[in-house]
């Protein structure tokens, strides 16, 4: 890396980018501490003890931190009752004042507990989505602004020994930052940065700072280029990573995996919140999880230095790749279904979404279904659909190598000896020896070729980027298919290990097709997690996408019974993304780029968006799911559910 696009220790060593460390009460963060654990409660802050008993929960299930939100200064000062009551019941842990437009409460907040939170795209400013074009003049006129606003509670921070995180959101970003810099990772951090100036020109430093997104390109370039600006600036302030209306269950889980997984593989990250449309004490176990994996990661098996890199850490850009089959080019990401310990047939490819229907004589397919199946040495004794090839031994292959839907698999050592190949399409293992091997450079010319890239390395994204970057400065553009394997894990893990693996890669611009080895899990739950990695990770969209609030004591509505409903009536939505937010203040803007939205705008009312534009307000809420589907079906693209 160079200094332009530096933004960890090493692309290759891993080791934590080591930040200063702030005191947050009796837990302090960044250092040389631990990833510290966090989450944030949702009942009313008003309701003490209902607020005190959440956050017991949360800390018995491992959070080390609560945040609580404070939206008037009425629930900032009632945080002083919450505080004494966990006090007096033996918990000290520390407490977040959670603030979105209201300086006074933030102020108040400052005094009591350990810890205030602030937007930076809405403490001052109310946003109006107003699309103003600001002179150098008038800019410099609203940093002033800022000043003057933030400075007393930065101030009050100082005097009572606050820490202060400053979280920008993709999504709430000020009218003045988006008219300058777009809703961008740069516009981002200009966003916290504008704020972080303040403070350091008060000598205030005890500052955490985070760049959620829902959108985990955006959130992983965020932080890494808020990592760049840190350095070329001189600071070294922690990171709260989190990915911000990631939604529920697993693709919650897979979304939260893959944003904050592929930062703290590079060394990134101090304390970290899931968030989860689920109670909060079930987030605690997913961000412990993630956060173990890199307990001994320093010991890792040692990966060739690079001395540049062949991908911008900072925009999104697919590295190309030649079409070979169905693979590379403009194809989506190929799945592969490891099917080589199953019997090869019909009741076994429907499992994965592939159902051969006698009576028609064709094949009904999943948006699901894998693209090829490897079968190990066994024969394909069915015929296969159109859509599904079949990756076969090459020992095997050899004895019929003209079945044009059955290609062969190769050890690297395989392929270089091997007299005869397939004219159409060739799978070749490799690993970094190979790669670095003398011989290697004469697979350039192979163009029937898909590389798989395996590793055993506990670094393994690592090492895995420095195969493909090796691979792109030498100037192969075969396919590439990213293949792991676990062993011994319990399917929560290989989830989460998964999803930050092979997400990160994709999110770097890597990989034209994805396979998991295991022999512990069935092909149809990896399968599943295959397609909801793609689609975590923005490359291949298989399924609705909802952009669901954690809820908090703003919320408005039961955010998980509501968003089962929604996706209950729209979970065949190809594509669509959802917004279900729970509540108006910052609803709108936490859910930036969904299709639709559900919002609520106050007791048993909703207001239905789509995309930033409100359409129907105060839409009683036995009906507003009816109404969220009208709208749908206004633009034309509702399709009716299939039979089961
Ligand atoms: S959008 Fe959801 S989590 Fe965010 S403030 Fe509103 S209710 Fe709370």
């Amino acid at each position: 890396m160079t200094t332009n696009n530096k933004y960890c220790n090493s692309l290759t060593s891993y080791s934590r980018f080591k930040t200063r460390e702030v005191k947050i009460g009796n837990i302090p963060l960044g250092g040389n501490n631990p990833i510290r654990i966090q989450s944030m409660t949702t009942t009313f802050t008003m309701d003490t003890i209902a607020t005190v008993e959440q956050t017991i929960r949360m800390v018995e299930s491992g959070c080390e931190y609560v945040r609580i939100t404070a939206p008037s200064i009425k629930d900032a000062k009632n945080l002083k009752n919450i505080k004494d009551e966990l006090r007096k019941r033996g918990y000290n842990v520390p407490l977040i004042a959670d603030i979105h437009f209201t300086p006074n409460a933030a102020e108040e907040a400052a005094r009591i507990i350990e810890k205030v939170r602030v937007n930076p795209g809405n403490y001052i400013d109310q946003k109006k989505f107003q699309q103003i074009e600001y002179t150098d003049a008038e800019y410099e006129a609203e940093i002033e602004r800022i000043r003057q606003r933030f400075s007393p509670l930065v101030k009050i921070c100082k005097e009572y020994g606050t820490a202060m995180r400053i979280g920008t959101n993709h999504g709430s970003l000020s009218d003045r930052i988006m008219s300058r810099y777009g809703d961008t990772p740069l516009g981002m951090v200009e966003s916290a940065l504008e704020f972080v100036r303040v403070c350091r020109d008060l000598d205030y430093h005890e500052i955490v700072l985070s760049m959620k997104a829902s959108n985990t390109q955006v959130m992983v370039q965020a932080y890494r280029l808020l990592v760049n600006h840190m350095i070329a600036e001189g600071m070294d302030y922690p990171l709260h990573l989190g990915v911000t209306e990631a939604g529920d269950g697993e693709d919650g889980r897979i979304k939260s995996a893959v944003g904050i997984g592929t930062l703290l593989e590079d060394g990134l990250g101090d304390t970290i919140r899931v968030s989860l449309t689920e109670d909060p004490e079930e987030e605690a176990p997913v961000a412990i999880a993630l956060a173990n994996r890199y307990k001994n990661r320093a010991s890792h098996k040692e990966i060739p230095e690079t001395k540049s890199i062949s991908y911008d850490p900072f925009s999104y850009l697919k590295i190309p790749s030649i079409p070979v089959n169905n693979f590379g080019d403009k194809n989506s990401p190929r799945v592969v279904a490891d099917l080589s310990k199953s019997e090869i047939t019909n009741d076994t490819l429907s499992e994965l979404g592939l159902t051969y229907l006698p009576a028609l004589d064709k094949w009904n397919l999943g948006d699901q279904a894998p693209d090829y199946i490897f079968v190990g040495d066994q024969n394909v004794e069915i015929a296969l659909p159109e859509s599904l090839d079949a990756i076969q031994n090459y020992n095997v292959w050899l004895k019929n190598p003209d079945n044009h839907k059955i290609h062969p698999i190769f050890s690297y050592g395989e392929f270089t000896n091997a007299d005869k190949k397939s004219a159409h399409l060739n799978f070749i293992e490799i690993t970094i020896d190979n790669v670095f091997s003398e011989k290697f450079d004469g697979l350039v010319d192979e163009k029937r070729a898909v590389f798989i890239v395996k590793t055993d390395n506990i670094h393994g994204y690592s090492e895995q980027r420095r195969i493909f970057n090796e691979l792109t400065i030498k100037g192969f553009q075969q396919p590439v298919i990213i293949q792991r394997e676990y062993k011994g894990l319990s399917f929560e893990n290989l989830r989460l290990y998964s999803a930050t693996d092979i997400g990160g890669l994709f999110i770097d611009g890597f990989g034209d097709g994805v396979w998991i080895k295991n022999i512990d899990i069935s092909t149809k739950e990896i399968n599943r997690v295959l397609f909801g990695i793609l689609q975590a990770a923005r490359v291949r969209i298989s399924k609705t996408e909802y952009i669901a609030c954690p809820s908090c004591g703003r919320t408005l509505f039961d955010l998980v019974e509501v968003t089962n409903k929604i996706r209950e009536r729209t979970g065949h939505l190809k594509g669509v993304k959802i917004g279900i937010m729970g509540c108006i203040v910052n609803g709108p803007g936490e859910m930036a780029d969904a299709d639709y939205g559900y919002v609520g705008s106050g007791p048993g009312k909703i207001t239905l968006y789509r995309g930033k534009e409100v359409i129907k307000k105060s839409v009683p809420s036995e009906t507003a799911v009816d109404g969220l589907i009208d709208l749908i079906k206004e633009d034309g693209i509702w399709i009716e559910q299939k039979e089961a």
